[in-house]
């Protein structure tokens, strides 16, 4: 069965609803995207409880912020890696350093501005670590890889048709890049590109990124090389 693919913006983040036998959901989007985030569920005709699963690509505020909110509307269940776990349940700033030119001049004139927004400290229900997780109890055919780089306990989303959830494995937002590229904020630039050719090899072919819109794997090759 062919899954069906629904995109959910909130400002510069896009989130994803998954639904094949089961339906699920890539990131939380910010805080205070939960108003947005029942608009969307009448518009695409999804009714709440559908949602089991709530895959968070990692744990940095525009990821994660409303995870808590969609949980006690749709009774699914919140995965995070380990790794990035205690950002969530401090409810700490996470904001990794710029890479790029234009990556440490905004990250400059964002992160100080973005700091002074409370984030609460919210629970996760499913704590991923470096193994792949299935996701056939959830009706979805495919599974969630560690893909560290953005952050350590980065993650995506592979489904077994080739589609790719890759959260911060690339950015594809004017705001941040010209097209396709690696993101412009990372902990460990060279860690990413390891994580890209796992993805690769293990069948990605169409990329949806947090930041931006869908894009063929092919448009990165030449700057995972
Ligand atoms: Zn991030
Ligand atoms: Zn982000």
């Amino acid at each position: 069965m062919k899954p069906k693919i629904f995109s959910l913006k909130f400002g510069i983040n896009t989130c994803y609803i998954i639904k094949g036998r089961g339906t699920i959901m890539i990131d939380g989007g910010p805080s205070k995207a939960i108003e947005k985030f029942k608009k969307y569920l009448i518009q695409y005709s999804i009714n709440p409880n559908e949602i089991k699963l709530v895959v968070l690509t990692h744990a940095d505020f525009d990821h994660s912020g409303s995870a808590n909110a969609i949980r006690e509307i749709t009774g699914a269940k919140i995965a995070v890696h380990e790794k990035d776990r205690a950002i969530l349940e401090e409810g700490r700033f996470n904001f990794p350093p710029g890479v790029t030119n234009w990556g440490k001049i905004s990250h400059a004139i964002f992160a100080p501005v973005l700091k002074k927004f409370p984030i609460p400290p919210q629970k996760a229900d499913i704590i991923l670590n470096d193994f792949d997780y299935p996701l056939n109890e959830f009706g979805i055919d495919g599974k969630i890889i560690h893909t560290p780089g953005h952050t350590s306990g980065h993650v995506s989303v592979l489904l077994e048709n080739g589609g790719l959830f890759a959260g911060c494995l690339a950015h594809n937002i004017r705001l941040f890049t010209p097209g396709p590229r690696l993101p412009i904020y990372a902990e460990d630039i060279e860690q990413i590109k390891k994580s890209w050719k796992l993805v690769i090899e293990q069948g990605a072919k169409m990329i949806y990124p947090g930041h931006g819109k869908p894009f063929p794997v092919e448009r990165m090759y030449k700057y995972i090389n």
